[in-house]
């Protein structure tokens, strides 16, 4: 693996294998192939988890960090991303992380030969955040066969939504989609709200995406939790075994209840935990098939 844009490039097999060295990291494994490698963040959308979980999975192994001000480089002088991005790798850079609003920005990097793993692109891919979405549910139920997953918000906007969506169901998960909007932007079997919060292991709860929306979608915040939001109620409605997940950021109040985040049925707390342990795993992979 060299690159990691979205999970269609990995196979099944790769995937349990990404899994199982996250697990090993968290269980304290060492590895000093990386250290003073040097790794360059480009961030081109605001982020808190995936960018600085990067960060500290690289200083873990030891890499040299840098991280790219978007606002005082010459993307404000009209540089393309592809530009910035050789530019990059010719002042010696050896990996990227890259999160960028365009869908499939990465098309337009065919030409560029260190491995760059992406942070999210657009409404498209999240690949990082579906494989510890994946360790957390694993932590949890042991195997992913036959789990009952439900989406519940702004699933047309969500990368994380649709990227876990389609690496769930090739791992065997049922899938379910609660779309408060209708916007009907996946084919996946709706369920309603109560039916999901009695139903299902696992609920994940989605942040409503007003910067892609472009357009109003007049959603009031109490109005909202009150039809589609995790409250104590719909905590305690939930299967004893079931789980609460979320991508973050949350809305506090909105989908999430102030008691839904951290009850004991909440795993949000792990999966930021996990984001280290999986960018861990991913960074060693990509370099697997460079020259040590
Ligand atoms: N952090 C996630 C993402 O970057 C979810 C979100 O922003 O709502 O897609």
């Amino acid at each position: 693996m060299k690159i990691l844009f979205t999970l269609d490039d990995l196979s099944e097999q790769e995937i349990h294998h990404i899994l199982q060295e996250a697990e090993t990291f968290k269980k304290g494994k060492t590895y000093d192939k990386l250290v003073g490698k040097k790794a360059a963040n480009l961030f081109f959308e605001p982020s808190t988890r995936t960018h600085y979980s990067f960060v500290a999975a690289q200083q873990k192994f030891g890499m040299q960090v840098t991280n790219f001000n978007v606002e005082k480089s010459s993307i404000k002088k009209g540089e393309s991303l592809y530009d910035t991005v050789k530019t990059f790798e010719m002042l010696g850079f050896d990996c990227l992380v890259i999160r960028h609003p365009q869908t499939n920005y990465f098309l337009e990097l065919d030409n560029v030969s260190i491995p760059i793993l992406s942070g999210g692109d657009g409404t498209g891919s999240h690949p990082t955040q579906s494989l510890l979405d994946l360790m957390t549910i694993k932590e949890e139920f042991k195997q992913f066969k036959g789990l009952k997953i439900a989406f519940i918000g702004d699933i047309m906007h969500s990368r994380v939504a649709h990227t876990n969506i389609k690496v769930m169901k090739r791992l065997g998960l049922e899938c379910y989609v609660v779309d408060p909007f209708g916007l009907g932007a996946v084919e996946e079997k709706s369920i309603d709200i109560e039916e999901a919060i009695k139903e299902m292991d696992i609920l994940m709860f989605l942040r409503i995406q007003f910067e892609r929306h472009g357009y109003d979608l007049s959603v009031n915040p109490q109005t909202y939790h009150k039809e589609y939001g995790m409250t104590k109620e719909r905590v305690q409605a939930m299967k004893d075994h079931a789980i609460i997940m979320h991508p973050a950021p949350y809305n506090r109040g909105v989908e999430l209840s102030d008691y839904a985040v951290e009850c004991e049925k909440s795993r949000i707390m792990k999966q930021m935990e996990n984001g280290v342990y999986i960018r861990m795993a991913v960074l060693k992979e990509v370099f697997n098939h460079e020259p040590n």
